[in-house]
C-alpha cells in the first residue's frame, strides 16, 4: 500500500478538486487541533477538506515546548480531568507514533527533603491518573545519584530529585502525519489556502470562501460543517461568520531559546525553577538544548512570528545561569529561537500562568463550529468532542469512534526509537547519529527517505537529498522557509547547517518546482531575514550581569 501524501507538485489538481467537490465538512486551520479533527473525520467516514493560511503547523504547532505530557503544574491547579485526559493520551500517542513520543526521564530538582516528599505525591498522583506502567514509574535521586546522573545542577542549591517519565514529541510531524493520515482516509489537505469568507444558506454555513496564497487563484468549497480550528486565530476567524462577535481568547506568548549542547551539557530533561516561582524546561536534542517557556499575555494581536524580547531572552538565561553550574551564558550565544502564542480561553482577573489550558467549543449564529484552547497532547480528545458539537449543530454524519488506535504514518512499530535507529543504520549504511535523526523524525518512513538519496546536501551536513524529495512530494513543502524550518527542523536544531544549506537548497527546489531566478532569491531572503528576525533580541544591549544568577 502507498503511504498517504500530501504532493507540493499536484497543487492545482487539488484547487479543482476544491471547487468541484461537495464536502460533508471543512476544517479551518492546518495546526494540530484542525489536523486531528480532519483525520477522525475523515476515518469516521466524512468527506473532509481542510484548509490552511500558510503552511500546516507554522501557527503555534511549531512553537511548542515538544511535549506529549499531562501537566503535573495543571494538578496543583485543580484541573484533575485536563491532566487524566492529557496523561492518558500520552500512552495512546506513544501507541500510535514511538517515534513522536519517546520516553524520556524528566528530572525534578529539589531543595529539602520535604518538598521532595511533596513533589513525590503530586507525581503519585499524577502516574495514577496516567495509568503508567510499573517500569515508567517515578524514582528518587540522592544527592550521590546528582552527582553521578546530573552533575550539572548546581548542589548548594539541590539535593535531591524527583525523575518520572514525560514523552518527547516532535510537533509539527505530529501534525503532518495526522493531515497524512485523513487524506489516506480520503480528506484534502491544502496549506497556503487562507479562508477569507463564511458562505451561507437559509441562514447556515454552506462552505467558505479562500484564495491560494502562490497562486493567488480565488476558490469557493461546499461542505455541510464548517469547523474553526484557527487556533490563535480563532476569534478572526468568528469574525467571518459575526462580525459583532466578541472576543474569547486570550493569547499567551512562549518563548524558547536554543544554545550548543557544549554550552550546557544536560544529559536528561529537566525542570528548572525561576526566580518567580514558575519553572522551565531545559531539552537536549542532539547537539543543541533548548530552554523554555516564557508565559505573558500578549496584546500586540494576533501574528505568525511574535517578537522575542531581550527580556523574554534574559529570564532563560537567568534561570539556566541560577540553577546549572555553568559559565553564565550570555544572549550572544543563542543560536535559535521561537516564540509561539498560546490561544488561551480568557478568563477575567487571571495571568496567563493561572489560566486552565482545558479546551472549549461554541457554536456561532450561523453553525459554524470553533474550538479553541488544550494542548497540543490533548488533540484526540478535543477532535471527538469538537466533532460530537459539530454533529449536534449541523447534523454532520459520523460513524461511532473508533475503539482500537491504529498508527500513524511512519509509527508502524513496536517499542524502541533506538531499536529502529539501529535498523535504519544496518540497511542504509548511515552512521549512527544521522539515522537515530531520520528515524525520530520520519519513524519507519526514514526508509522511504534513505531510497531516495543518503546524500547530505551540504557537505558532512545531517539533511539528506531525500529530505528534500519527500517533503516536496510526501509531506506539502511549498516553500524554502517550509522544509528548513518545519520538515527537516534544521532552524531549530542545526541552525549553523541552516544558514549554510538555503542557497544550495534553494536551487535544488527551484528546479524541483520552476522557481525563477527572482523568486529562488526571494525565497532565500525570506529564509535570512527570518533567521534574523529569531536573533534581533541579540543587537540590543545585554550585557552578561543582566543573566548572570
Ligand atoms: P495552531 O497551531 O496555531 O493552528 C491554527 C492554524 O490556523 C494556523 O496554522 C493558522 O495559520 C491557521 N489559520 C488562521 N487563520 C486561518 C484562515 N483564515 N484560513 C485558514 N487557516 C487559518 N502543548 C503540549 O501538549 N505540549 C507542550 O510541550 C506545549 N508547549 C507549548 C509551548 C508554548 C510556548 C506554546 C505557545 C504552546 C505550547 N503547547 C504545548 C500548546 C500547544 O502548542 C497548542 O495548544 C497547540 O499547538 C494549538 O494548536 P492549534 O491547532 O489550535 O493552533
Amino acid at each position: 500500500m502507498t503511504a498517504p501524501a500530501i504532493s507540493t507538485l499536484e497543487r492545482d489538481a487539488s484547487l479543482d478538486r476544491l471547487e468541484r467537490d461537495c464536502f460533508d465538512c471543512v476544517v479551518i486551520g492546518g495546526g494540530i487541533t484542525g489536523a486531528g479533527i480532519a483525520r477522525e473525520a475523515a476515518r469516521r467516514g466524512a468527506r473532509v477538506a481542510l484548509l490552511e493560511a500558510g503552511d500546516f503547523a507554522s501557527g503555534t504547532s511549531s512553537r511548542s515546548s515538544k511535549l506529549i505530557h499531562g501537566g503535573l503544574r495543571y494538578l496543583a491547579m485543580g484541573d484533575v480531568a485536563l491532566v487524566r485526559s492529557t496523561a492518558l493520551e500520552r500512552k495512546v500517542i506513544h501507541a500510535m507514533a514511538p517515534h513522536l513520543a519517546e520516553p524520556r526521564w524528566l528530572v525534578i530538582p529539589a531543595r529539602a527533603r520535604a518538598s521532595l516528599m511533596t513533589l513525590r505525591a503530586a507525581v503519585t498522583s499524577y502516574e495514577k491518573l496516567g495509568a503508567v506502567e510499573r517500569a515508567d514509574l517515578h524514582h528518587n535521586w540522592s544527592r550521590s545519584d546528582l552527582d553521578e546522573r546530573e552533575p550539572l545542577l548546581r548542589r548548594e542549591r539541590f539535593a535531591h530529585a524527583c525523575v518520572y517519565r514525560e514523552y518527547l514529541t516532535d510537533d509539527v510531524r505530529l501534525v503532518l502525519a495526522n493531515l497524512r493520515d485523513a487524506v489516506g482516509a480520503g480528506a484534502l489537505a491544502l496549506n497556503y489556502a487562507r479562508v477569507t469568507g463564511i458562505t451561507t444558506e437559509g441562514g447556515r454555513a454552506s462552505g467558505v470562501e479562500g484564495c491560494c496564497g502562490l497562486s493567488g487563484r480565488h476558490f469557493r468549497v461546499r461542505a455541510g460543517c464548517v469547523i474553526n480550528a484557527a487556533g490563535p486565530w480563532v476569534d478572526p476567524v468568528r469574525a467571518l461568520e459575526d462580525p459583532s462577535a466578541s472576543p474569547r481568547l486570550l493569547l499567551s506568548k512562549g518563548i524558547h531559546i536554543v544554545l550548543p549542547a557544549e554550552r550546557i551539557p544536560v544529559s536528561h530533561m529537566l525542570i528548572l525553577p525561576t526566580e518567580d516561582k514558575r519553572s522551565i524546561f531545559a531539552i537536549r536534542r542532539g547537539a543543541v538544548v533548548y530552554l523554555g517557556t516564557t508565559d505573558t499575555v500578549y496584546e500586540r494581536g494576533v501574528e505568525t512570528w511574535p517578537e522575542i524580547s531581550p527580556e523574554d531572552v534574559t529570564y532563560l538565561l537567568r534561570a539556566a545561569n541560577r540553577n546549572l553550574a555553568i559559565d553564565p551564558l550570555l544572549p550572544a550565544e543563542v543560536t535559535a529561537a521561537w516564540a509561539g502564542l498560546r490561544p488561551l480561553i480568557g478568563e477575567a482577573g487571571k495571568a496567563p500562568s493561572e489560566i486552565s489550558r482545558k479546551d472549549e467549543v461554541w457554536i456561532g449564529p450561523e453553525r459554524v463550529v470553533s474550538i479553541a484552547g488544550g494542548k497540543l497532547t490533548g488533540y484526540r480528545p478535543m477532535a471527538q468532542q469538537a466533532l460530537a458539537k459539530a454533529a449536534q449543530a449541523t447534523g454532520l454524519a459520523l460513524a461511532p469512534v473508533a475503539k482500537e488506535v491504529s498508527p500513524l504514518p511512519g509509527g508502524d512499530f513496536p517499542g524502541e526509537l533506538q531499536d529502529l535507529a539501529a535498523r535504519v543504520a544496518s540497511d542504509t549504511g548511515l552512521e549512527r547519529r544521522r539515522a537515530l535523526r531520520l528515524a525520530s523524525l520520519y519513524g519507519t518512513e526514514a526508509a522511504a527517505v534513505a531510497q531516495r538519496s543518503t546524500t547530505p546536501l551540504v557537505s558532512g551536513g545531517l539533511v539528506l537529498a531525500g529530505e528534500l524529495d519527500f517533503a516536496l512530494e510526501v509531506d506539502g513543502a511549498a516553500t524554502l522557509e517550509d522544509i528548513l524550518y518545519r520538515r527537516t527542523r534544521v532552524a531549530l536544531y542545526a541552525p549553523e547547517e541552516c544558514d549554510a544549506l538555503v542557497d544550495p537548497l534553494s536551487h535544488k527546489v527551484a528546479e524541483r518546482l520552476g522557481w525563477s531566478e527572482e523568486e529562488r532569491a526571494a525565497q532565500c531572503k525570506a529564509v535570512q531575514e527570518q533567521r534574523a528576525h529569531d536573533l534581533a533580541f541579540q543587537a540590543a544591549d545585554q550585557s552578561a550581569e543582566g543573566a548572570s544568577p
